[in-house]
């Protein structure tokens, strides 16, 4: 398949921003797809090569990229650079000047999909000393054969740019389209999709075997399951009522949740973002050995630090501790943690998920040995709020965040946010609102004690259903000086010369960057604000929703994805449940 017919979709999928005409675009293209190639144009599409569990990035770097362009167009380096800074699209710098390249290469090749595919394979397995120049090498190659346009596209996927706005349950309803004739087999899609995080395994199946092969799709270990997540309430006496009689009520623990894959011997972990996070977790990993008498399970738990002589639960920063590369035997003696567990999704070849929870905790009771380092969460039955409030109070002295009411009726949700589980944190008790999550768009330079630094940051919500980012506030309070050095740091590889084009801002910032940092921040209130465009025009025509005496809690959530944060549908609810409160006050 050649990749201009990719490039020329790109190319009118990036002038759209309905959705209705990107699926369409998607369906064209899909169908004009040779089947052996489907998952890889997929993955290409989204920018990647491989599922994101996978943890494969291209991750070419601007200057290299930037040499690749001066050395095949003959201009220097500073040149390229130069015209770079004026544009700051990398992708159009590469069109302009293969456009005006004079000299074309004599007996350039057309592009197909599967030799940029291998290429950009080889340009991401190349690492290490050494492998500058043959990186160079190879993303050279390509783009001597690529026609303008190519090179646009090529550029922006190597540099990870590659931003056409294509969420997965967009690819999801073109393969219902493509594939299947009706669009309303989305949701069999959707739960392959829910049940695999690949994509590209769902598009194969669907295109070779049709709806019956998505209806047979089963979990699989070794390929992490979206997790189920929990919605929220402000008091026990709410979820009573909307659970409408008993349910389960379970410690909240805090601290990383883990999903652990057993295969005899082998056991991977992957984390909230399904990440593979196994080498973190050695000690995790041998009481699955040990403790999990099952030959091949998938179970879903939380890891939490704990004091080795008292078995007390730590707080959350401790356990972050774990999250790193090197140093694990250390680290491990000095974090040591106990193993949670709260549901099982899979034992022996079957797959648990479409059975009620209650049948699932009883599993999960018989397959676990328990043990001081490994247990399953404490729970009641109760469809009393004062026994809801009596054990929360208890979680909470246990060093617990909160408690999880659970559905004794619902399956195993997977990806799902709804009300088959709803959480109860402390704060919503006192005059706080509850943390929130935003992800750093920007930052402004700051005066005094910070001139030279980065005084303040401005701060952006995820806006689901238009899947971009929209302002909510700017924060200074709450960074130690330790932070003020750090936070450049981790910002410096997402610093962009120009807002990106999945924030939406009124305000402008001195640095702009790629959404990527998740903080968690507390506020007094969300108030009304003519300058932030979280929630513009819903509550009132012209203003947007902003938090009002913003804090940094000190905790930086790189445990979650930009499209984790806050979303602004929940900043909205937050408004309206603050608004309900008044009222009733
Ligand atoms: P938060 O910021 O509150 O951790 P979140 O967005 O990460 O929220 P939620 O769906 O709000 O996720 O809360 C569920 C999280 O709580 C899970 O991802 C898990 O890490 C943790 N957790 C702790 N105890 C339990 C439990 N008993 N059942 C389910 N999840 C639990």
């Amino acid at each position: 398949m050649e990749y201009t017919l990719i490039a020329e979709a790109y190319e009118k999928m990036e002038e759209t921003t309905k959705r209705t005409d990107l699926t369409a675009y998607l369906v064209e293209l899909f169908k004009a797809t040779p089947l052996k190639i489907l998952d890889k144009v997929i993955y290409l599409t989204q920018g990647k090569l491989y599922p994101d569990y996978m943890g494969v990035e291209i991750g070419v770097a601007d200057k290299l990229a930037l040499r690749t362009l001066a050395n095949i167009t003959g201009l220097t380096a500073e040149q390229v650079e130069e015209y770079y800074k004026q544009k700051g699209d990398i992708g159009i710098v590469a069109q302009d000047l293969l456009t005006n390249k004079k000299q074309q290469t004599l007996f350039s090749e057309p592009l197909t999909v599967e030799r940029v595919y291998t290429t950009l394979e080889k340009i991401a397995k190349t690492t290490g000393s050494g492998s500058l120049d043959l990186r160079l090498a190879h993303l050279q190659s390509l783009l001597n054969d690529a026609t303008p346009l190519e090179a646009k596209y090529l550029m922006r996927t190597v540099t990870g740019r590659l931003r056409l706005g294509v969420a997965d349950y967009t690819v999801l309803d073109a393969l219902a389209i493509a594939f299947t004739g009706n669009k309303e087999n989305r949701i069999h899609l959707e739960r392959a999709y829910n049940i695999s995080s690949d994509l590209g395994a769902v598009a194969k199946t669907v295109a070779e075997e049709g709806l019956e092969g998505i209806l047979r799709f089963r979990i699989q270990v070794g390929k992490p399951v979206r997790p189920m997540l929990a919605e929220r309430l402000e008091s026990a006496e709410a979820i009573v009522e909307k659970m409408g009689g008993e349910c389960a009520i379970e410690y909240k623990l805090d601290g990383e949740r883990l999903q652990i894959h057993k295969l005899g011997e082998k056991v991977e972990l992957f984390s909230r973002r399904l990440e593979n996070i196994t080498t973190h977790y050695p000690d995790a990993i041998s009481l699955v050995k040990r403790h999990i008498k099952a030959k091949e399970a998938i179970l879903d738990g939380e890891a939490v630090a704990i004091n080795e002589e008292t078995g007390e639960y730590l707080p959350f920063q401790e356990i972050m501790h774990r999250r790193r590369k090197y140093g694990i035997e250390e680290a491990m003696r000095q974090y040591p943690i106990s193993l949670n567990l709260f549901d099982i999704l899979y034992l022996e070849g079957e797959d648990l998920t479409q059975k009620p929870y209650l049948e699932r905790r009883k599993i999960l009771e018989k397959v676990t040995e328990k043990t001081e380092r490994i247990t399953v969460i404490p729970a009641i039955i109760t469809a009393d709020s004062a026994k809801i409030e009596e054990f929360m109070q208890q979680a909470i002295l246990d060093g617990c965040e909160g408690i999880v009411a659970k559905d004794l009726k619902s399956s195993y949700r997977a990806g799902a946010r709804e009300f088959s589980w709803i959480k109860l944190k402390r704060e919503y008790k006192s005059e706080l609102q509850d943390t929130i999550d935003l992800v750093i768009v920007g930052a402004f330079y700051g005066k005094g004690k910070r001139a030279g630094r980065y005084g303040t940051f401005l701060l952006a919500a995820y806006d689901k259903e238009e899947d971009v980012f929209k302002t909510a506030t700017k924060i200074g309070t709450g960074f130690t000086d330790e932070d003020l050095v750090r936070f450049p740091e981790i910002l410096q590889p997402y610093m962009i010369p120009n807002k990106h084009a999945r924030v939406e801002s009124k305000i402008e910032a001195d640095v702009w960057f790629t959404p990527k940092v998740v903080i968690e921040v507390i506020a007094s209130e969300v108030t009304l604000s003519p300058v932030h465009t979280c929630a513009m025009n819903i509550i009132r025509k012209g203003a947007g929703l902003a938090l009002r005496f913003p804090k940094y809690t000190g905790r930086l959530r790189d445990d979650k994805a930009p499209e984790d944060a806050t979303t602004v549908q929940e900043i909205v609810e937050l408004y309206k449940a603050q608004l309900k409160k008044i009222v009733e006050q």
